[in-house]
């Protein structure tokens, strides 16, 4: 279907959210105004922003102009954070509870009786059942180190992370095929294939500027495979309204057709790939027609799109997404997207897909220590080897190949009930809402109820924190300073931009303190964020001063990819070092190195096929998410709201409010519907209310939810039961492999 004929049906065309600050700065001068330079957290980007401060109150925020990939952009969230950090349902005082768990009762108290209460009953804990017995959540990020580093001094291994709900396939498929992360070049592709990566909704400012002008571009091809009409694929060249959960049969028929054809790079795939003959025999049988009742996609139209993308290739990037379809074969579908990258040859190629340019490996390329590199003081503090409760990393384990400093979230509530491998007795969360971020709510909610002791350290009383023991109210990010991050070719940091308000303590700070209590503390070198900051520039004063004061240091690289001879021979212009590594075709070829066990880009994986037999060569096991309903309901991001982070934040909420069921209209009618309808969405794992929006822009078996409502939580008063918690109808079965959490399910609609 072309963009064209949707264009007028679209809800969400009005709704990009990539937004310029409409007040200028001279709009602030009078007073005594000044800058911060300092991070944004409203998601988890971290877009550097300049925080306009007047008498110690955070007055407006835009993104830092010195930063040059976003300049003074933010997003509508990013704009708000100001909002909330005025936001008078915010957390202020520790709180510990009075009522019966859940009850929403609480007495304030002081941070010395909360800390010490904390540091008796984890204590207590662990001298009668082991330190193994406490459980620590969060996000990713600067609340998991220091989170995971006080996890490790007190001696627990069950350490988890928001991975597995989110961005552990990409991370752990790239990791296997390439031998770790690498970077889309979206501003110079000529081609983007898209599988409902909604750069426009789940924003990442930097590279949904690049994709918005590639969109606009006139020589340029956008294809969008995914079953509701998104932003992106508003603004598509292409819209292919693909059956939820197949992409992996669209890309084994797209691999098929190349190598039936021979139209891959054969040159790239004989010197650095492996498993082409394994590879084959995967795809021998996936033709184009044997897709066509999986997918809805037409033979001829893969055969089309197959050759389109082989004659724009290498500048062509199949991109793998963040969070896209995820089904159960979610595994199988990331390791064709970066096969299918590899067959195309465009690894360093400009337009293609490129390892990170940053210090260490400007460095090693360059082959002197010219840009500053940092150190890590968290890297002493080690998981323990004991066994965790999910068996991430351990032999034998459906998880072996999960990280132990991420673990896997869904196994949480399953490990608590059946007190298998061993019991839990307490659960220390930090910044993460479980109950609506994590399958299976309801199983969540009984575990919780096993459990002796919970500590929730939050901005907010959100619906985890609301049946916690104690509830530890930490700064926003307006109101604390942190580590310093790596970002592209240089570093940034976050700065306190105000005063705290309230009584309220930086993560840092809490656990710090904590540790500092319960006296393990012998592995902290540190003992302010400044310390710690120091210890990373490695004592590069210089360094540390210029984040304090532009928050954003970068230094200035001409571009360059390692398969591209001309911009290497402009390269070598200003590092001539790298002279000698050119070889004859003029490509830096042995700087070319891939961190799997082959040292080769892996089309086929021994390791995986070993301990998951039938899995190092591409399948289909396990696709299917409707599981005999008749809907499957699929969910995404908006660009006003970050997961069921911000909807109580008052402008936000002014912007959306609420979430409603997206239905095909023809199918909505065929089933006596109508917009506005108030119906249950059921399946085996539970039930919701939910409101219908009909819209032609979704399949008639797809249902689409944004997520991050539904908060029982009376403390959010904004968002108290508005909209519905789709995590409710997700199951606690991950992905094969990736371990990763399937947020496409099959549901069947119930009358109210
Ligand atoms: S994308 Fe928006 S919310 Fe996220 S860090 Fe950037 S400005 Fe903040």
């Amino acid at each position: 279907m072309k963009r064209r004929d949707f264009l007028k049906s679209s809800a969400f065309l009005g709704s990009l959210a990539c937004i310029k600050p409409v007040l200028s700065a001279n709009a602030f001068t009078n007073g005594d105004r000044k800058s911060v330079f300092s991070v944004c957290e409203m998601c988890s980007t971290r877009c550097p922003i300049e925080v306009s401060v007047k008498d110690n109150k955070g007055v407006f925020i835009n993104g830092n102009p010195k930063f040059s990939a976003n300049k003074t952009s933010v997003c509508a969230r990013g704009g708000a954070g100001i909002n909330q950090l005025y936001d008078k349902n915010r957390l202020i005082k520790p709180l510990i509870r009075v009522g019966k768990r859940g009850e929403n009762k609480w007495r304030e108290a002081s941070w010395d009786e909360a800390l010490n209460l904390v540091a008796t009953k984890l204590n207590e804990i662990k001298e009668k059942h082991g330190a193994k017995s406490v459980i620590f959540t969060s996000k990713a990020g600067e609340s998991h180190t220091h989170m995971s580093n006080f996890a490790c001094a007190y001696g627990s291994p069950n350490i988890f992370s928001h991975y597995s709900s989110c961005p552990i396939t990409y991370n752990m498929v790239l990791e296997h095929t390439y031998g770790g992360g690498l970077s889309r070049d979206f501003a110079n592709a000529k081609y983007i294939v898209n599988f409902g990566h909604n750069l426009f909704e789940g924003i990442v400012i930097s590279d949904a500027k690049k994709l918005a002008k590639f969109a606009a571009s006139s020589d340029t091809k956008l294809l969008v495979l995914e079953p509701r009409f998104s932003v992106v694929a508003a603004k598509a060249d292409e819209w292919l309204p693909i059956k939820p959960g197949t992409d992996v049969a669209f890309l084994m028929a797209l691999i098929h057709v190349w190598l039936r054809d021979e139209k891959y790079d054969k040159d790239f795939v004989k010197e650095y790939c492996i498993g082409l003959d394994e590879l084959k025999a995967s795809v021998k049988d996936t033709s184009p027609k044997w897709q066509e009742n999986i997918t809805g996609i037409s033979a001829k139209t893969i055969e089309r799109i197959a050759d389109e993308i082989y004659k724009a290739a290498p500048k062509v990037v199949i991109d793998w997404g963040h969070k896209t379809t995820t089904t159960h074969a979610e595994y199988q579908r990331t390791r064709a997207i970066a096969i299918a990258n590899a067959l195309m040859g465009n690894y360093e190629k400009k337009g293609g897909i490129h390892t990170s340019k940053n210090a260490s490996n400007l460095n090693k390329i360059i082959g002197e220590n010219i840009f500053p590199t940092l150190d890590n003081p968290s890297n002493v503090f080690k998981v323990p080897n004991t066994p965790r409760i999910d068996g991430a990393g351990e032999e034998g384990s459906k998880n072996y190949f999960v990280s132990r400093k991420h673990g896997v979230l869904m196994d949480i509530a399953p490990a608590i009930l059946s007190e298998k491998p061993y019991p839990i007795k307490a659960w220390v969360n930090t910044r993460f809402n479980h109950l609506v971020n994590v399958a299976n709510v309801n199983e969540s909610l009984k575990a919780i109820e096993k459990l002796d002791f919970i500590v929730s350290i939050d901005v907010y009383l959100n619906d985890f924190s609301n049946l916690a023991d104690v509830v530890l109210p930490e700064s926003s990010y307006l109101e604390r300073d942190e580590s310093i991050l790596g970002v592209g070719n240089g570093y940034y940091m976050r700065n306190k931009a105000v005063e705290v308000i309230g009584d309220t303590k930086s993560g840092f700070d809490i656990f710090k303190e904590l540790a500092s209590i319960m006296k393990i503390d012998e592995l902290y070198t540190y003992k302010t964020i400044d310390e710690y900051r120091m210890q990373q520039a490695k004592g590069n004063v210089d360094l540390l001063a210029n984040l304090k004061k532009d928050g954003v240091v970068t230094y200035k690289v001409p571009s360059l990819y390692l398969r591209e001879p001309k911009i290497i021979k402009e390269f070598a212009k200003t590092y001539p070092q790298i002279k000698d590594k050119i070889d004859s075709n003029g490509e830096l070829s042995s700087l070319i190195s891939f961190k799997t066990p082959s040292k080769k880009i892996e089309l086929f994986i021994e390791k995986v096929e070993k301990l998951f037999p039938a899995h190092g060569s591409l399948n289909m096991v396990d696709y299917d998410v409707f599981n005999g309903h008749e809907f499957c309901l699929t969910s995404g991001k908006t660009p006003i709201h970050t997961n069921a982070h911000t909807q109580n934040i008052p402008i936000l909420n002014e912007l959306m409010s609420e979430s409603p069921v997206w239905i095909n209209e023809s199918k909505a009618k065929e089933l006596g519907l109508k917009d506005g309808d108030i119906v249950y969405l059921e399946n085996e794992f539970g039930k919701i209310q939910v409101k219908l929006m009909l819209t032609q822009g979704i399949r008639p078996d797809t249902l689409f939810i944004y997520h991050g409502f539904g908060r029982v939580t009376p403390a959010l008063k904004n968002i108290h039961e508005v909209g519905a918690n789709d995590s409710i109808l997700l199951g606690s079965k991950s992905g094969h492999i990736c371990s990763t959490m399937v947020t496409n399910i099959g549901v069947d609609i119930k009358r109210v």
